[in-house]
């Protein structure tokens, strides 16, 4: 069955190219997919404008926007078992966090078709008896959803729900790494009525699929998850028609561990911030900064546990780390790891391919731990995206302000403290989106989600994260029209 879904049609791609996709773990052929090239994605565009120009779904009533998200909730619950191990086929995730992230996918899509139908509008207190004034809440138009890897649903449902909430048609296209959740999504919008034109899918690499949509005038949003660099081009490439433009961009994110931590938990919680998921997580803690005082036994143990972190395939139970998604992400991290070593980190664990005939095919990389490291080093600036971590020693709370603070980045980090006021004096003054206090990684769908500064602009989830599929227009009306007599 072809895969790029287009006014409620599955088709091949016009130029019949297709691409192999390949399980990380090993390498086995997962599957075959269309690849869309430029002019499958202007025809998706122009599917997307007629539906949002003529079709019912802008003006269909929020709250039945509202229940057909919720029954696309029950489906992916019902679906749970097949999506998550695609998922974990194509990303080489660990089975049991792509089923977590089905049972978040199917919250999200609660959450917006609940939001969709609460708040529409408001009326607006003029104090003139003779004036009738309210904001409505309306679509923005046709909006390009544009996704990575590393989350490939979860980060679709992010843009999608509300997106479809908030009465938008789209296009998505997600990374051409991992489309199968993708396009198992798009079924299940089928099954669920919307109506054909509303939701559209093109797979295939971002220069070619993936670029009229920065720039086609038909467009009226760009959201986009992915890369610094990915995001600053699209900007650039939107500004030529003023799209509105959702960017969620990487992280640098800062894990700071006081001396008067509770230590088993910080040492477990910093594992889990960088390890997770491989360190394939925007939010990923991969800048540990330790008080000097507690940074000899904190490292200490951290280094024994992550040496012992178990890696394998998605569906090996024992493992605790799966592989990275392709070759040229692994030749990424490791290069980033060889520039950290020539700038003068000490590597304390990993930093070299796992041996034995289990990895051979994969792309495995080990929890790796640079430490001695100082912020003027390129290897705790730049993103790896790998399972790095990199170890800078504070000494008091304005230093670790001010070390943490020291990137162009702004999407998340943690403090860890027991002082319960020195936790709040800090996450005050981090310049980032999310701040944890003893705690990592943890979200909902309530709250925003989104980075300062070069980690992106407009946010995703919670109310500002509908808010930026909605364009709000004030309605005036004179309940008692008289001349007024300005220009008699
Ligand atoms: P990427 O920028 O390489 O690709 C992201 C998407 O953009 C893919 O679908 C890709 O095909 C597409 N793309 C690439 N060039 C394009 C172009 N010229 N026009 C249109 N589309 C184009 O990113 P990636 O490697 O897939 O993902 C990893 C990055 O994503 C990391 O930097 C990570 O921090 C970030 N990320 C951020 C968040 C967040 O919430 N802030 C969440 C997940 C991932």
């Amino acid at each position: 069955m072809p895969d790029l879904f287009i006014d409620g049609t599955w088709r091949s791609a016009l130029d019949e190219r297709t691409r192999e996709i390949r399980c990380p773990a090993d390498g086995s052929l997962v599957g075959v997919v269309d690849e869309a090239g430029g002019k499958d994605t202007v025809e998706a565009i122009a599917a997307a404008r007629r539906a949002f120009d003529e079709g019912p779904w802008p003006t269909t009533p929020a709250a039945d926007r509202g229940d057909l998200l919720l029954r696309v909730a029950d489906l992916l619950l019902r679906d749970k078992d097949a999506l998550a191990r695609a998922e974990s086929l194509d990303t080489g995730k660990r089975l049991v966090e792509s089923e977590y992230d089905i049972d978040d996918i199917a919250n999200c899509f609660r959450y917006f078709g609940r939001a969709a139908a609460a708040e529409t509008g408001r009326v607006v207190e003029t104090g003139t008896a003779s004036v009738d004034s309210r904001v409505v809440y309306e679509p923005v138009g046709v909006c390009a959803l544009i996704t990575p890897w590393n989350y490939p649903l979860l980060q679709t449902a992010w843009k999608v729900a509300p997106a479809l909430a908030a009465g938008n048609t789209f296009v998505l296209k997600p990374s051409e790494l991992t489309p199968h959740t993708a396009i198992h999504l798009m079924r299940l919008l089928e099954e669920a009525g919307l109506p054909p034109g509303v939701a559209n899918l093109v797979l295939g690499a971002g220069p070619e699929a993936g670029a009229p949509l920065g720039d086609h005038p038909d467009v009226d949003l760009v959201s986009f998850t992915g890369g610094l660099q990915t995001g600053r081009r699209l900007m650039a490439a939107a500004a030529g028609t003023v799209k509105k433009v959702a960017l969620e961009l990487g992280g640098k994110n800062p894990n700071i561990v006081f001396a008067d931590a509770d230590f088993e938990t910080a040492v477990d919680m910093a594992l889990t911030a960088v390890f997770l998921h491989s360190g394939q997580v925007c939010s990923s803690g991969a800048r540990l900064l330790v008080e000097d005082s507690l940074h000899d036994r904190f490292v200490d143990e951290l280094v024994r546990r992550a040496s012992q972190i178990r890696l394998g395939g998605p569906f090996d139970e024992r493992a605790q780390s799966g592989p990275l998604v392709s070759a040229a992400h692994r030749a990424k991290v490791e290069a980033y790891v060889a520039k950290g070593l020539a700038e003068g980190a000490v590597l304390r664990c990993g930093g070299a391919r796992p041996s034995g005939p289990e990895f051979e095919a994969g792309f495995y990389y080990p929890p790796t731990v640079l430490d001695e490291c100082s912020s003027d080093m390129s290897v705790v600036q730049d993103e790896s995206f790998g399972p790095v971590l990199t170890v800078e020693r504070f000494s008091g709370e304005a230093e670790a302000v001010r070390l943490a603070n020291d990137t162009i980045y702004g999407l998340a980090g943690a403090v860890f403290t027991t002082d319960e006021a020195k936790a709040q004096r800090v996450a005050a003054r981090l310049r980032l989106g999310t701040v944890w206090i003893n705690d990592y990684h943890p979200y909902v769908p309530q709250a925003e989600w989104g980075g300062f500064k070069q980690s992106g602009f407009g946010r995703e989830l919670g109310p500002s994260g509908l808010a930026e599929y909605r364009e709000a227009k004030h309605i005036w009306r004179n309940t008692n029209p008289s001349p007024q007599g300005w220009f008699a």
